[in-house]
């Protein structure tokens, strides 16, 4: 038996839930792209998506998921031979380096392991044992989407500040990006990159890559960039095609207008917040279900959580046999669990993760709760009791 019949729940990090209001944008036939509403609509774009990420500099938008961001944010200021410093704190920054490995730079990863976040006293000592400045770049995410870490962007930058080290600091915020407070500009950042499908509650399909003037002087330095990638002509068009280098990604501009729009009027200060808030709601029934040998939650420290995602782990094969029995007889999808594989087991039969970007509000988290707890009776798993009851108060207490 199953009660899985209603509106379904795609609780995943990313694609997130998409809002009506932006399906409901995207719902019109195709677009001139060389006069009106398009044209018009995308100088708005540019500018919120700098008020987004925090900073008064560029944005390049790509036709493109958040691999392809990567690949345009390495092409524009990495050349072969070039240094780079990856700092790892799950599989997310790794692929990243993968992708200026490609490119021909020599990548240096540390590795900070898959339940912290990056210690910046480490990367402190590091970049001070390069006083000739080999290393080009300090590439990490702020979120990674797999362990569920956040890392603590300002005191990184101090990191840099303090070995006096010009590296130019490139962040991924791909899954962090409209859900945890952002300040580009205020906290130094060089390079930003985020996609379209997690907080921005739009179609996977657009690449953000926004950059300082640090980093535009680094691209005008090198010897070639390869045409597409390049982000000079995308960010000075000088006719509507240059934004795109091609035709333009015409409805999920309008799906994207459409979410910046839901974010203004909620307020960016207001989303981080309702977000805040909900992360702590689904920790506290977390916190209750942890047991020895049963679930646990990734990152023991809160200051270290993402307000976006949470990674669990339980005992294999739990994990697949608690989103099997979400899926079908309840209609909410769980993530799998990514980059945890340290176990024969493939990697999500003892991890999953539950998606909390966007698109969501008080009750879609307590219903999901509501229904991991039910799974974990209706299956035997191992695991405290009073989550219901924890996460209710939580939210009490948040909200009073
Ligand atoms: C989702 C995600 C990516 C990859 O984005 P794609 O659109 O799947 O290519 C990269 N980094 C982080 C932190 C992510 O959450």
């Amino acid at each position: 038996m199953s009660v899985a019949t209603g509106r379904s729940y795609l609780a995943i990090p990313g694609p997130s839930v998409l809002p009506e209001r932006v399906l409901n944008a995207m719902h019109r036939a195709a677009p001139n792209i060389y006069e009106g509403a398009l044209i018009d609509m995308t100088q708005g774009l540019v500018r919120d998506l700098k008020h987004l990420a925090g900073t008064r500099h560029e944005v390049a938008i790509y036709v493109a998921n958040g691999h392809a961001a990567w690949e345009a944010a390495v092409s524009n200021v990495l050349a072969p031979g070039d240094r780079v410093l990856v700092l790892a704190t799950g599989v997310f920054a790794s692929d990243w380096g993968a992708m200026a490995t490609a490119i021909g730079a020599q990548v240096e990863v540390m590795d900070f392991g898959k339940r912290a976040p990056i210690d910046a006293t480490q990367v402190a000592k590091r970049l001070e044992q390069d006083p000739s400045h080999q290393i080009k770049a300090v590439m990490c995410v702020h979120v990674d989407t797999g362990t569920s870490v956040r890392n603590d962007i300002p005191a990184l930058r101090a990191a840099l500040d303090g070995a006096g080290h010009p590296a130019l600091l490139m962040v991924d915020c791909i899954a962090s990006m409209g859900c945890e407070e952002y300040r580009m500009d205020d906290w130094g950042v060089d390079i930003t990159v985020t996609a379209s499908q997690k907080g921005l509650m739009t179609p996977p399909g657009l690449g953000f890559v926004w950059f300082n003037q640090k980093a535009a002087q680094r691209r005008q330095a090198m010897a070639q960039v390869s045409r597409y990638w390049d982000w000079a002509p995308r960010t000075a068009p000088r006719i509507f095609s240059h934004y795109w280098n091609g035709t333009a990604p015409t409805h999920h501009l309008f799906a994207l207008r459409e979410a910046l729009d839901m974010i203004a009027e909620e307020g960016l200060n207001a989303v981080w917040r309702r977000h805040e808030i909900l992360a702590r709601t689904y920790w506290a029934a977390c916190e209750a279900w942890q047991m020895p040998g049963g679930i646990a939650l990734n990152i023991a420290d809160p200051n270290a959580r993402s307000h976006a995602v949470t990674a669990l782990s339980c005992a294999p094969p739990d994990a697949s046999r608690l989103r099997a029995w979400c899926q079908t007889h309840t209609g909410v999808t769980l993530g799998i669990g990514l980059g945890m594989a340290d176990e024969a087991e493939p990697a999500w039969h003892g991890h999953f993760r539950i998606g909390h970007m966007g698109h969501l509000n008080a009750h879609m988290v307590m219903g999901v709760i509501g229904v991991i707890d039910a799974g974990l009776k209706a299956l035997a798993i191992p695991h405290g009791r009073g989550a219901t009851e924890a996460a209710s108060a939580s939210l009490a207490s948040e909200l009073s």
